[in-house]
Protein backbone atom coordinates (compact mmCIF):
# COMPACT_ATOMS: atom_id res chain seq x y z
CA UNK A 1 0.00 0.00 0.00
CA UNK A 2 1.07 3.69 -0.88
CA UNK A 3 1.71 5.67 2.17
CA UNK A 4 5.03 6.84 2.68
CA UNK A 5 6.25 10.36 2.43
CA UNK A 6 8.95 11.67 0.42
CA UNK A 7 10.16 14.83 2.04
CA UNK A 8 12.35 16.83 -0.02
CA UNK A 9 14.74 19.84 1.38
CA UNK A 10 15.69 22.30 -1.17
CA UNK A 11 18.61 24.30 -1.36
CA UNK A 12 19.93 26.34 -4.09
CA UNK A 13 22.36 24.09 -4.92
CA UNK A 14 21.62 21.18 -2.97
CA UNK A 15 18.65 18.79 -2.73
CA UNK A 16 18.21 16.72 0.90
CA UNK A 17 15.49 13.67 0.47
CA UNK A 18 13.71 11.01 2.92
CA UNK A 19 11.65 8.34 1.90
CA UNK A 20 9.39 7.76 5.59
CA UNK A 21 6.89 5.94 6.69
CA UNK A 22 5.07 7.55 8.98
CA UNK A 23 3.41 4.77 10.38
CA UNK A 24 6.91 3.37 11.88
CA UNK A 25 8.50 6.76 12.10
CA UNK A 26 11.16 4.67 9.87
CA UNK A 27 13.28 6.43 6.96
CA UNK A 28 13.50 4.07 4.62
CA UNK A 29 15.85 5.71 2.13
CA UNK A 30 17.97 9.10 2.53
CA UNK A 31 20.16 10.82 0.34
CA UNK A 32 21.84 14.33 -0.72
CA UNK A 33 22.26 15.69 -4.28
CA UNK A 34 25.07 17.90 -4.34
CA UNK A 35 26.84 20.69 -6.39
CA UNK A 36 23.46 21.34 -8.18
CA UNK A 37 24.38 23.56 -10.80
CA UNK A 38 28.03 22.32 -11.37
CA UNK A 39 29.27 19.95 -13.81
CA UNK A 40 30.58 17.84 -11.03
CA UNK A 41 27.08 17.70 -9.65
CA UNK A 42 26.26 14.42 -7.56
CA UNK A 43 23.54 12.25 -5.64
CA UNK A 44 24.82 10.07 -2.66
CA UNK A 45 21.83 7.70 -1.16
CA UNK A 46 21.81 5.79 1.66
CA UNK A 47 19.58 2.46 2.57
CA UNK A 48 19.85 -0.20 5.18
CA UNK A 49 23.58 1.48 6.02
CA UNK A 50 24.05 0.92 2.30
CA UNK A 51 25.48 3.84 0.81
CA UNK A 52 25.79 4.44 -3.44
CA UNK A 53 26.81 7.61 -5.02
CA UNK A 54 26.07 8.53 -8.86
CA UNK A 55 26.58 11.41 -10.86
CA UNK A 56 24.17 13.94 -12.11
CA UNK A 57 26.91 15.57 -14.88
CA UNK A 58 24.18 14.27 -17.72
CA UNK A 59 21.79 16.77 -15.79
CA UNK A 60 23.30 18.44 -13.00
CA UNK A 61 20.60 20.65 -11.88
CA UNK A 62 17.18 20.17 -9.32
CA UNK A 63 15.49 18.42 -11.82
CA UNK A 64 18.48 16.11 -12.80
CA UNK A 65 18.30 15.33 -8.66
CA UNK A 66 14.49 14.79 -8.83
CA UNK A 67 14.56 12.55 -11.62
CA UNK A 68 17.72 10.55 -9.87
CA UNK A 69 15.67 9.95 -6.77
CA UNK A 70 12.56 8.42 -9.03
CA UNK A 71 14.91 6.46 -10.41
CA UNK A 72 16.38 4.89 -7.78
CA UNK A 73 13.02 4.56 -5.99
CA UNK A 74 11.47 3.22 -9.05
CA UNK A 75 14.64 0.76 -8.81
CA UNK A 76 14.50 -0.04 -5.51
CA UNK A 77 10.43 -1.06 -6.08
CA UNK A 78 9.65 2.15 -3.71
CA UNK A 79 8.15 4.32 -6.26
CA UNK A 80 4.61 2.52 -5.71
CA UNK A 81 4.47 3.36 -2.11
CA UNK A 82 5.12 6.92 -2.34
CA UNK A 83 2.14 8.52 -1.12
CA UNK A 84 2.74 12.31 -0.74
CA UNK A 85 5.34 15.04 -0.98
CA UNK A 86 6.03 17.23 2.20
CA UNK A 87 8.86 20.26 1.48
CA UNK A 88 10.55 22.22 3.73
CA UNK A 89 10.15 26.24 3.16
CA UNK A 90 12.40 28.45 5.65
CA UNK A 91 9.89 31.40 5.43
CA UNK A 92 6.35 31.75 5.22
CA UNK A 93 5.81 34.87 6.78
CA UNK A 94 2.85 36.68 8.68
CA UNK A 95 0.43 34.03 6.64
CA UNK A 96 1.22 30.65 7.23
CA UNK A 97 0.55 29.68 10.72
CA UNK A 98 1.03 25.96 10.08
CA UNK A 99 1.88 23.58 7.37
CA UNK A 100 -0.20 23.42 4.38
CA UNK A 101 -1.66 21.44 1.19
CA UNK A 102 0.13 22.99 -1.91
CA UNK A 103 -2.12 25.20 -4.05
CA UNK A 104 -1.55 28.01 -7.12
CA UNK A 105 -2.04 30.41 -4.39
CA UNK A 106 0.31 28.93 -1.71
CA UNK A 107 3.01 29.00 -3.74
CA UNK A 108 2.21 32.64 -5.06
CA UNK A 109 2.20 33.40 -1.43
CA UNK A 110 5.21 31.90 -0.54
CA UNK A 111 6.92 33.62 -3.77
CA UNK A 112 5.86 36.84 -2.09
CA UNK A 113 7.65 35.85 1.27
CA UNK A 114 10.95 35.54 -1.15
CA UNK A 115 11.90 39.39 -0.04
CA UNK A 116 12.42 38.32 3.20
CA UNK A 117 14.44 34.72 2.55
CA UNK A 118 16.07 35.51 -0.98
CA UNK A 119 18.77 33.06 -0.59
CA UNK A 120 15.92 30.15 0.36
CA UNK A 121 12.56 30.72 -0.62
CA UNK A 122 13.60 30.44 -4.17
CA UNK A 123 15.11 27.23 -3.91
CA UNK A 124 12.93 25.91 -1.96
CA UNK A 125 10.11 26.89 -4.54
CA UNK A 126 12.57 25.45 -7.16
CA UNK A 127 12.11 22.21 -5.72
CA UNK A 128 8.16 22.24 -4.83
CA UNK A 129 8.00 23.06 -9.06
CA UNK A 130 10.18 20.04 -9.55
CA UNK A 131 7.87 17.54 -7.44
CA UNK A 132 4.87 19.04 -9.23
CA UNK A 133 6.35 17.96 -12.65
CA UNK A 134 8.01 15.03 -11.32
CA UNK A 135 5.27 13.79 -9.24
CA UNK A 136 1.90 15.21 -11.05
CA UNK A 137 -0.80 12.63 -9.29
CA UNK A 138 0.58 13.41 -5.87
CA UNK A 139 -0.11 15.56 -3.18
CA UNK A 140 2.34 17.78 -2.12
CA UNK A 141 2.41 19.82 1.29
CA UNK A 142 4.68 22.65 2.96
CA UNK A 143 6.29 23.01 5.77
CA UNK A 144 7.54 26.64 7.34
CA UNK A 145 10.85 27.27 9.59
CA UNK A 146 9.01 29.95 10.88
CA UNK A 147 5.28 28.68 11.13
CA UNK A 148 6.11 27.53 15.04
CA UNK A 149 7.31 30.85 15.96
CA UNK A 150 3.81 32.54 14.56
CA UNK A 151 2.25 32.18 18.41
CA UNK A 152 4.78 34.70 19.70
CA UNK A 153 3.42 38.04 21.10
CA UNK A 154 3.97 41.10 19.18
CA UNK A 155 5.85 42.86 22.53
CA UNK A 156 8.54 39.41 21.66
CA UNK A 157 8.33 40.00 17.69
CA UNK A 158 8.20 43.40 17.18
CA UNK A 159 11.39 45.53 16.74
CA UNK A 160 11.28 49.33 18.72
CA UNK A 161 11.52 51.00 14.95
CA UNK A 162 8.65 53.10 13.14
CA UNK A 163 5.59 51.18 13.48
CA UNK A 164 5.10 51.47 9.26
CA UNK A 165 8.36 49.53 8.76
CA UNK A 166 6.21 46.89 10.31
CA UNK A 167 2.99 47.35 8.59
CA UNK A 168 3.90 48.32 5.23
CA UNK A 169 7.32 46.26 4.84
CA UNK A 170 6.78 42.98 7.32
CA UNK A 171 10.19 43.78 9.45
CA UNK A 172 9.40 42.02 12.45
CA UNK A 173 10.76 38.66 14.33
CA UNK A 174 10.00 35.62 12.81
CA UNK A 175 12.20 32.88 14.00
CA UNK A 176 12.88 29.89 12.33
CA UNK A 177 13.92 26.44 13.20
CA UNK A 178 11.03 26.01 13.50
CA UNK A 179 10.07 22.62 13.03
CA UNK A 180 13.12 21.39 15.03
CA UNK A 181 12.14 23.45 17.68
CA UNK A 182 8.52 21.83 17.79
CA UNK A 183 9.14 18.44 17.78
CA UNK A 184 12.51 18.22 20.63
CA UNK A 185 9.79 20.24 22.57
CA UNK A 186 7.18 17.46 22.25
CA UNK A 187 9.63 14.85 22.45
CA UNK A 188 11.31 16.15 25.90
CA UNK A 189 7.89 16.43 27.07
CA UNK A 190 6.62 12.88 26.59
CA UNK A 191 10.22 11.65 27.70
CA UNK A 192 9.72 13.43 31.04
CA UNK A 193 6.10 12.88 31.26
CA UNK A 194 5.59 16.64 31.35
CA UNK A 195 1.70 17.67 29.79
CA UNK A 196 2.74 19.23 27.06
CA UNK A 197 0.52 21.95 27.27
CA UNK A 198 1.12 22.50 30.89
CA UNK A 199 4.81 22.91 30.25
CA UNK A 200 7.82 25.47 30.13
CA UNK A 201 10.66 24.50 27.84
CA UNK A 202 13.88 26.29 26.85
CA UNK A 203 15.34 24.43 23.46
CA UNK A 204 18.43 24.97 22.46
CA UNK A 205 18.86 23.94 19.06
CA UNK A 206 22.77 24.36 17.86
CA UNK A 207 24.02 23.29 14.64
CA UNK A 208 25.99 25.36 12.04
CA UNK A 209 23.12 27.37 12.72
CA UNK A 210 22.05 27.92 16.26
CA UNK A 211 19.17 29.72 17.91
CA UNK A 212 16.99 29.11 21.34
CA UNK A 213 13.38 28.85 21.72
CA UNK A 214 10.68 29.24 25.08
CA UNK A 215 7.77 27.20 24.28
CA UNK A 216 5.39 27.73 27.24
CA UNK A 217 2.56 24.72 27.13
CA UNK A 218 3.73 23.57 23.55
CA UNK A 219 3.39 27.31 21.82
CA UNK A 220 6.53 28.99 21.23
CA UNK A 221 6.12 32.50 22.84
CA UNK A 222 9.88 33.97 21.77
CA UNK A 223 13.48 32.69 20.07
CA UNK A 224 16.76 34.15 19.20
CA UNK A 225 16.29 34.43 15.54
CA UNK A 226 14.60 37.72 13.88
CA UNK A 227 14.20 38.79 10.93
CA UNK A 228 16.58 36.61 9.21
CA UNK A 229 18.39 33.57 10.76
CA UNK A 230 21.66 36.62 11.68
CA UNK A 231 19.96 37.19 15.22
CA UNK A 232 20.61 35.87 18.38
CA UNK A 233 23.24 33.58 19.40
CA UNK A 234 26.84 33.14 18.50
CA UNK A 235 26.85 30.01 15.91
CA UNK A 236 29.73 28.66 12.97
CA UNK A 237 30.57 31.42 10.95
CA UNK A 238 26.95 34.43 11.88
CA UNK A 239 27.95 36.90 14.39
CA UNK A 240 24.66 36.76 16.10
CA UNK A 241 23.36 39.77 17.56
CA UNK A 242 25.42 42.33 17.36
CA UNK A 243 25.13 46.73 17.83
CA UNK A 244 22.85 47.44 14.43
CA UNK A 245 25.71 50.51 14.79
CA UNK A 246 28.61 48.09 13.87
CA UNK A 247 27.59 48.05 10.65
CA UNK A 248 27.82 51.50 9.43
CA UNK A 249 31.39 51.33 11.41
CA UNK A 250 32.90 48.13 9.91
CA UNK A 251 31.51 49.61 6.23
CA UNK A 252 33.71 52.69 7.33
CA UNK A 253 36.61 50.87 8.52
CA UNK A 254 36.92 47.87 5.76
CA UNK A 255 35.58 50.31 2.67
CA UNK A 256 32.16 47.84 2.33
CA UNK A 257 28.94 48.21 0.91
CA UNK A 258 26.03 46.70 2.77
CA UNK A 259 26.31 43.52 0.96
CA UNK A 260 29.58 43.09 1.82
CA UNK A 261 29.06 44.08 5.83
CA UNK A 262 26.13 41.27 5.75
CA UNK A 263 28.47 39.09 4.01
CA UNK A 264 31.19 38.93 6.60
CA UNK A 265 28.22 38.85 9.38
CA UNK A 266 27.09 36.03 7.74
CA UNK A 267 30.15 34.10 6.57
CA UNK A 268 33.06 35.05 8.27
CA UNK A 269 32.00 35.72 11.65
CA UNK A 270 31.20 33.79 14.58
CA UNK A 271 32.89 30.55 16.21
CA UNK A 272 35.19 31.30 13.10
CA UNK A 273 35.66 34.20 13.34
CA UNK A 274 36.35 34.47 17.10
CA UNK A 275 38.79 31.34 16.57
CA UNK A 276 40.35 32.74 13.45
CA UNK A 277 40.47 28.61 12.88
CA UNK A 278 37.37 26.82 12.23
CA UNK A 279 33.25 27.15 12.38
CA UNK A 280 33.00 23.29 13.13
CA UNK A 281 32.84 22.87 16.72
CA UNK A 282 34.71 19.32 16.86
CA UNK A 283 37.81 20.90 15.36
CA UNK A 284 37.15 23.53 18.14
CA UNK A 285 37.01 21.52 21.22
CA UNK A 286 40.41 19.83 19.70
CA UNK A 287 41.98 23.06 19.27
CA UNK A 288 40.70 23.96 22.79
CA UNK A 289 42.15 20.87 24.18
CA UNK A 290 45.57 21.27 23.21
CA UNK A 291 45.16 25.18 24.17
CA UNK A 292 44.41 27.18 21.13
CA UNK A 293 44.28 30.34 22.38
CA UNK A 294 41.24 31.27 19.79
CA UNK A 295 39.52 28.56 20.43
CA UNK A 296 39.35 28.76 23.71
CA UNK A 297 38.16 32.11 23.10
CA UNK A 298 35.32 31.45 20.45
CA UNK A 299 33.94 28.66 23.33
CA UNK A 300 34.03 30.79 26.04
CA UNK A 301 31.97 33.49 23.79
CA UNK A 302 29.36 30.60 22.26
CA UNK A 303 28.40 29.69 25.92
CA UNK A 304 28.55 32.61 27.48
CA UNK A 305 26.19 34.06 24.95
CA UNK A 306 24.12 30.83 24.49
CA UNK A 307 23.52 30.67 28.83
CA UNK A 308 22.51 34.53 28.79
CA UNK A 309 19.89 33.65 25.85
CA UNK A 310 18.71 31.02 27.55
CA UNK A 311 18.40 32.84 30.95
CA UNK A 312 16.54 35.63 29.05
CA UNK A 313 13.99 33.21 27.70
CA UNK A 314 12.83 31.85 30.48
CA UNK A 315 11.58 35.82 31.41
CA UNK A 316 8.49 35.03 28.77
CA UNK A 317 8.06 31.62 30.49
CA UNK A 318 7.85 32.65 34.32
CA UNK A 319 9.23 29.21 35.56
CA UNK A 320 11.33 26.22 33.84
CA UNK A 321 10.71 23.20 33.48
CA UNK A 322 13.33 21.76 31.09
CA UNK A 323 15.91 23.10 29.05
CA UNK A 324 16.79 20.91 25.74
CA UNK A 325 19.63 20.72 23.30
CA UNK A 326 19.45 19.71 20.19
CA UNK A 327 21.46 20.05 16.33
CA UNK A 328 24.99 18.41 15.95
CA UNK A 329 26.64 20.51 18.69
CA UNK A 330 23.90 20.48 21.30
CA UNK A 331 23.35 16.55 20.69
CA UNK A 332 27.11 16.25 20.78
CA UNK A 333 28.85 18.37 23.13
CA UNK A 334 29.28 17.75 26.57
CA UNK A 335 31.45 20.22 27.19
CA UNK A 336 29.21 23.15 25.51
CA UNK A 337 26.32 21.31 27.79
CA UNK A 338 28.34 21.69 30.82
CA UNK A 339 29.27 24.60 30.17
CA UNK A 340 26.21 26.60 29.69
CA UNK A 341 24.67 24.46 32.83
CA UNK A 342 26.94 25.40 35.10
CA UNK A 343 26.65 29.57 34.08
CA UNK A 344 23.04 28.46 34.42
CA UNK A 345 23.03 26.99 38.28
CA UNK A 346 21.46 30.26 39.54
CA UNK A 347 18.21 28.90 38.14
CA UNK A 348 18.56 25.68 39.81
CA UNK A 349 20.14 23.67 36.70
CA UNK A 350 22.03 20.70 37.47
CA UNK A 351 24.48 18.40 35.72
CA UNK A 352 24.89 14.98 35.61
CA UNK A 353 28.25 14.67 34.49
CA UNK A 354 28.17 11.51 33.84
CA UNK A 355 25.12 10.67 31.90
CA UNK A 356 26.07 13.86 30.06
CA UNK A 357 29.03 12.44 29.14
CA UNK A 358 27.13 9.48 27.87
CA UNK A 359 24.60 11.50 25.89
CA UNK A 360 25.90 11.48 22.41
CA UNK A 361 24.64 11.48 18.57
CA UNK A 362 21.67 8.38 18.88
CA UNK A 363 21.88 8.68 23.00
CA UNK A 364 19.46 11.04 24.33
CA UNK A 365 18.76 11.49 27.36
CA UNK A 366 18.57 13.34 30.83
CA UNK A 367 21.58 15.04 31.96
CA UNK A 368 20.15 17.16 34.69
CA UNK A 369 21.38 16.17 38.25
CA UNK A 370 18.71 15.03 40.85
CA UNK A 371 17.48 18.74 41.70
CA UNK A 372 15.83 21.75 39.76
CA UNK A 373 14.33 21.91 36.23
CA UNK A 374 15.09 18.97 33.97
CA UNK A 375 18.16 19.02 31.25
CA UNK A 376 18.01 16.66 28.45
CA UNK A 377 18.99 15.34 25.04
CA UNK A 378 17.34 15.28 22.49
CA UNK A 379 17.95 14.16 18.78
CA UNK A 380 16.07 16.08 16.56
CA UNK A 381 14.52 15.31 13.42
CA UNK A 382 12.98 17.72 11.12
CA UNK A 383 12.11 14.88 8.56
CA UNK A 384 9.84 12.76 10.60
CA UNK A 385 8.00 15.95 11.37
CA UNK A 386 7.49 17.10 7.98
CA UNK A 387 6.26 13.52 6.92
CA UNK A 388 3.89 13.47 9.84
CA UNK A 389 2.99 16.95 8.56
CA UNK A 390 2.12 15.89 5.09
CA UNK A 391 0.97 12.61 6.03
CA UNK A 392 -1.63 14.06 8.18
CA UNK A 393 -3.11 16.80 6.17
CA UNK A 394 -3.17 14.38 2.92
CA UNK A 395 -4.77 11.49 4.79
P1 LIG B 1 24.34 20.51 12.21
O1 LIG B 1 24.28 21.82 11.47
O2 LIG B 1 23.16 20.29 13.12
O3 LIG B 1 24.66 19.32 11.35
O4 LIG B 1 25.60 20.63 13.22
C1 LIG B 1 26.90 20.84 12.76
C2 LIG B 1 27.79 21.19 13.94
O5 LIG B 1 27.79 20.10 14.89
C3 LIG B 1 29.26 21.41 13.56
O6 LIG B 1 29.77 22.55 14.23
C4 LIG B 1 29.93 20.17 14.09
O7 LIG B 1 31.29 20.40 14.42
C5 LIG B 1 29.11 19.90 15.33
N1 LIG B 1 29.37 18.54 15.82
C6 LIG B 1 29.08 17.38 15.22
N2 LIG B 1 29.59 16.33 15.97
C7 LIG B 1 30.20 16.89 17.05
C8 LIG B 1 30.91 16.37 18.18
N3 LIG B 1 31.09 15.07 18.35
N4 LIG B 1 31.38 17.25 19.09
C9 LIG B 1 31.21 18.58 18.95
N5 LIG B 1 30.56 19.13 17.91
C10 LIG B 1 30.06 18.30 16.96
Amino acid sequence: MSNDILVINCGSSSLKFALINPQTQEALLTGLAEKLGHADAYVTVKQDGAKETASLSHQPDHAGAMHAIIATLKARNLFDQVAAVGHRVVHGGENFKASTLIDDAVIAEIEGCAKLAPLHNPANLLGIRTAIECFPTLKQVVVFDTAFHQTMPEHAYLYAVPMSLYREHGLRRYGFHGTSHRYVSAEAAKVLGLPLDNSAIVVAHLGNGASAAAILNGKSVDTTMGLTPLEGLVMGTRSGDIDPGAHAYIGAQLGLDLDGVTDLLNKQSGLLGLSELSNDCREIEDAAAEGHAGALLALNVFCYRLAKQIAALTVSLGRLDALVFTGGIGENSSIIRAKVIEQLGFLGLTLDASANDAAIRGKAGKISGATGPAALVVNTNEELMIALDTAALTA
